[in-house]
């Protein structure tokens, strides 16, 4: 078996050791329904167009290996995808399908692939059986082009030691690893702060995206080394790899055991710097890890996530339920929850608004704006969580507000809450603190409408990021130009918190920077003291916050915002975690 390395971002630290298990687009559910004999033609081209485009997907990949340091196997790989896509079997048949049976396309290329699986099962030898798993893949990439999203996710063949490898996985697909657990994943596409990645940052898994074609390379129950930190993953490692990353694997144990020691201890710095460090959750089965983690509260409740896998909307009592749980769980601790988000890569099936596909999902409606043009979804959420600060200290956090118009008309949808709620009689807490996102530019150039209305503020630095450097945080192919580093990020920063700390408003930071150890002092110089992140890495920053001394961070963040240079910033990042 040949080993061999692939080079991926690691978005989620930690080693696994595992068997590969391929998703398989061809056993999604595929829409099954007959068509009208005008539309045959229609449908031909549909298929035939998506033949053509994994053509070039094909050829681009072809290209993409020449000259790199590839072995020659994997030109082969390609070469035999290219020859089963070619084949009559595979690219004409289904059109033969399409007519006699006036079926759409998936149908029909869904049920040639079963006659060409079932043959090839029939085949003794077992090279040639093999080539099966070649069909069956180059059929999902033409079924993909028809469809354009992934599907379920089947469940690990063995807990723990099961690796998932996949094109590509949604937001609403990686949530379902809170009931499967998997080893580790791995996906050809994706970026550092994709939604996907951050869901398996808050599991804990070991996850490495932009792997480019490992789901072309890998095959089903090989052997893999996936380190979650580096991005590397060795496909079939010999005896000598796997016995140095089955103790870096022990290591890494032995270290996070230690870890639990401060769950207790409150996060102080050296200089006696007293600092929040909350918890980002996607569903109220998160709290656990949360309370196990010592969280002093909950910064963000991406609420949106009740939203996901499930048909039809989650009705008011429903969403109560999950807002009271978290609540009650935090035991008078703050739980901020930030109202929906929805849109951009979080596309929920049944929703007027966001059915149409935008031209740019993340300049579209997304979040508050979405919200604001659908108020009675809107005003649902808000009786749901007014309803829950009964129980708790409920938080409300309206996501990426952009200008004092938005704010005002939010503050208005939640006063109308409260009435209908008053008139009632249902009882809320009628204190509830309201804050906002701070994820675009213009909220932080323009912060003074946001410190004089709202009660606190919380900096998205994912979507900051995003729309500062007009990087879409999802697409692989501009993640090296996606950086938390940028000069421009690090001056809004530093004004967004400057600004709130004038004015005696709290301000938190909770995208994935908050999470960062190797940031934690940075945004303690910066003047941040409330963080919140995921639970997992809770603890090593509280272990990075109780060696660390403000006063000599600040000296060096100084520096670090006059810089311009990249080279020079990451050296003094670097001198200062070394302080
Ligand atoms: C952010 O943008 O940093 C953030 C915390 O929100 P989300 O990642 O859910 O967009
Ligand atoms: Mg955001």
């Amino acid at each position: 078996m040949v080993s061999f390395a692939l080079n991926g971002v690691g978005v989620s630290a930690g080693i696994a050791i595992g068997r590969a298990q391929l998703i398989s687009h061809a056993t999604l559910e595929v829409a099954h329904y007959t068509i009208p004999m005008s539309k045959v033609e229609g449908e031909i081209a549909r298929f035939s167009n998506a033949v053509k485009e994994v053509q070039s997907e094909l050829e681009a990949l072809h290209h993409a290996m020449t000259g790199a340091d590839v072995p020659g196997e994997f030109g082969a790989f390609l070469d035999v995808h290219w020859m089963i896509l070619n084949d009559p079997t595979l690219s004409e048949a289904p059109k033969k399908i399409i007519v006699e049976q006036r079926c759409n396309a998936e149908w029909a290329l869904t049920m040639q692939l079963q006659v060409l699986v079932d043959q090839f099962e029939q085949i003794e030898d077992p090279y040639l059986r093999e080539r099966k798993s070649d069909i069956v893949q180059v059929g999902e990439r033409v079924l993909k082009r028809l469809m354009g999203k992934p599907g379920a996710l089947p469940a690990p063949v063995a807990e723990e030691q099961t690796i998932l490898v996949a094109h590509d996985l949604s937001p609403a697909d990686v949530i379902q690893f809170k009931q499967h657990r998997y080893g580790a994943f791995l996906t050809d596409v994706g970026g550092v702060t994709s939604h996907t990645a951050i869901v398996a940052r808050s599991l804990n898994v070991p996850a490495v995206v932009a792997t480019h074609n490992a789901r072309q390379l890998i095959r089903d129950s090989e052997m893999l080394i996936v380190d979650g930190e580096s991005g590397v993953v060795i496909v079939n490692p010999d005896r000598a790899v796997l016995a140095e990353y089955r103790l870096k694997q022990s290591e890494l144990d032995l270290e996070r055991q230690k870890l639990k020691r401060l769950r207790l201890k409150p996060a102080e710095t050296i200089d006696g710097h007293h600092v929040e460090l909350h918890a980002n959750i996607e569903l109220p089965e998160d709290l656990e890890q949360t309370l196990e983690n010592g969280a002093t509260g909950i910064g963000l409740f991406r609420s949106e996530f009740l939203f996901l896998n499930r048909e039809g909307l989650p009705t008011e009592d429903e969403q109560f339920e999950a807002y009271r749980t978290v609540a009650e769980g935090m035991s008078g601790h703050p739980v901020t929850i930030r109202t929906f988000d929805l849109g951009a890569d979080k596309n929920v099936e049944g929703l007027d608004g966001l059915a149409r596909v935008a031209p740019n999902p993340a300049l579209g409606l997304r979040a508050v704006r979405f919200c604001l043009a659908e108020p009675r979804l809107f005003l649902t959420q808000l009786r749901a969580i007014l309803r829950a600060s009964h129980y708790g200290r409920v938080r409300i956090l309206v996501p990426m507000l952009a200008s004092s118009g938005e704010i005002d008309q939010s503050l208005q949808m939640i006063e109308m809450a409260k009435e209908s709620l008053r008139e009632q009689g249902v009882p809320f807490d009628s204190q509830i603190e309201v804050g906002g996102m701070i994820e675009i530019p213009a909220a932080v150039i323009a912060m003074d409408a946001f410190v004089a209305k709202l009660d606190f503020l919380s900096i998205g630095t994912n979507d900051l990021i995003q729309y500062t450097l007009a990087v879409d945080r999802s697409d692989e192919s501009v993640a090296h130009l996606y950086d938390p580093l940028h000069p421009a990020v690090i001056r809004l920063l530093a004004m967004a918190i400057t600004m709130a700390n004038k004015a005696g408003r709290s301000i938190a930071v909770c995208g994935e920077m908050a999470g960062e150890v190797r940031l934690t002092r940075l945004l303690l110089g910066l003047g941040l003291v409330n963080f919140s992140m995921h639970p997992a890495h809770l603890l090593e920053v509280k272990q990075r916050v109780l060696t660390s001394e403000v006063a000599v961070a600040k000296a060096i963040v100084d520096r670090i915002r006059r810089a311009d240079n990249p080279d020079k910033i990451a050296a003094l990042v670097d001198k200062l975690n070394a302080a």
